[in-house]
């Protein structure tokens, strides 16, 4: 089935209304009630019983964004549940990033050393079928209490190492701006704490949340970054680019990590184009990743060497601003490793040789002295690969209960 949707543009206008909490309290939230907003769909038996399983719900603004009530359509893929969602592959889990084993108070998680995330609330516009937090949002709605805001304001005390602080969720951007503006007083009464990032995916789903008001909110709270979540071109329409456009205007940079998806954005040229939108309306491609080991996404998930096939494409075609990192989260808490093209062809002491995007391979000569000065001025352990590379850590690191082969029992 390849049907067209055919709205008319007042129908349009109408999803399309310029008011968030009008979205917010007008969501779609049952597959019986989308059919009033697709024409040509009807939902199957095994898609309600999805929709049952995973919270179902889609802005009208979203969802007058789906041109075909069929898989053939990115965002019906994105927004609407399918049946394959239903099907439980073995090695798919649900919290795959092992969440709750860095979340040393609840709703924070300190993963990175330099790095905090705030679980706000579970409550998005949108529930992306794609979501990795799958396993709440949806669930647990409440927007983060004073109490919760105390407990994480000492816990970011009590670690000046935290520098960093992300706003994530749900969406934090669902929250009124009030209480919005309580989590980030409380975020910015932390004199360590030097930026905050808010990972929200509202410019996409609800352009119309970024008001004035909010804009000049987050400016208040500066340094604040957006990072956001488009992940097909056709999400970035006029309504988005000029969300977008004042939050850059307020003094709020944007970014972008987008998801690879079958079937959604698994193409050079998609990912292409996409780069291109986001950036004409100054947003930076930030990240690309590789979905995680979900539960309820097996139908959406493409394979890393796939990837790195799209990463080869665009190396070519874009300059480096506009090429985002492909990253994959490793599972059980492992943190973000980027994957590359191989572009190393052979090294020595005194050549390197590389390939380009046309496949040319070019020696890069070496300089005579291979010490930097500043290495043994600077000798501080800072953890990683890198401390070996320095020498400041030993030149092995033994796994935890490893046994030379002559120590070795019949159990081992
Ligand atoms: S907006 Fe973000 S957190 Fe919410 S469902 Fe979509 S991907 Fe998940």
């Amino acid at each position: 089935m390849n049907v067209r949707m055919s709205r008319s543009p007042d129908e349009v206008e109408a999803m399309q209304r310029p008011d968030w909490r009008w979205q917010m309290s007008n969501r779609i939230t049952s597959l019986e009630r989308l059919q009033e907003f697709l024409p040509g769909f009807t939902p199957t038996a095994e898609q309600i019983a999805v929709s049952k399983r995973y919270p179902f719900a889609v802005t009208p603004y979203y969802a007058s964004l789906i041109e075909r009530a069929d898989v053939s359509d990115p965002i019906y893929q994105m927004a609407v549940p399918q049946a394959a969602e239903g099907i439980d592959a073995p090695e798919l889990i649900r919290d795959p990033l092992g969440e709750h084993q860095h979340s040393p108070v609840p709703g924070l998680l300190h993963r990175y050393p330099d790095r905090a995330v705030l679980l706000l609330n579970g409550l998005c516009p949108v529930y992306c079928r794609h979501c990795t937090r799958k396993r709440f949002v949806g669930i647990e709605k409440g927007a983060a209490s004073d109490e919760k805001i105390t407990l994480w304001a000492d816990y970011l005390r009590k670690h000046p190492e935290i520098k960093d602080v992300i706003l994530s969720g749900g969406d934090p951007l669902t929250m009124s701006n009030r209480r919005l503006e309580r989590v980030l007083e409380a975020v910015r009464s932390v004199e360590s704490v030097e930026i905050i990032r808010i990972g929200t995916r509202i410019p996409v789903l609800m352009p119309m949340r970024i008001t004035p008001e909010l804009c000049e909110l987050l400016d208040r709270y500066a340094p604040v970054w957006v990072v956001t979540h488009f992940n097909h071109p056709r999400e970035v329409t006029p309504l988005a680019a000029e969300a977008c456009e004042r939050l850059v205007r307020a003094g709020v940079p944007v970014n972008n990590q987008s998801v690879l998806l079958r079937g959604v954005n698994d193409h050079p040229d998609i990912m292409e184009s996409l780069c291109r939108s986001l950036m004409r309306n100054r947003i930076r491609p930030y990240y690309l990743h590789q979905s995680d080991i979900i539960q309820g996404i097996e139908h959406l998930r493409t394979r890393t060497s796939r990837g790195v096939e799209i990463m080869e494409a665009l190396r070519g075609r874009l300059g480096g601003l506009a090429i985002p990192l492909y990253v994959l989260d490793l599972p059980e808490g492992g943190g973000k490793v980027p994957i590359l093209p191989q572009y190393i062809v052979s090294q020595s002491p005194h050549k390197t040789v590389l390939r380009n995007f046309e496949g040319r391979l070019v020696s890069y000569p070496e300089p005579a002295q291979l010490d930097s000065p500043l290495d043994t001025l600077q000798r501080v352990q800072r953890g990683g690969i890198a401390d070996q590379l320095s020498g400041v850590r030993p030149k092995a690191l033994i796994p935890q209960g490893y046994k030379k082969p002559h120590e070795r029992g019949e159990d081992d």
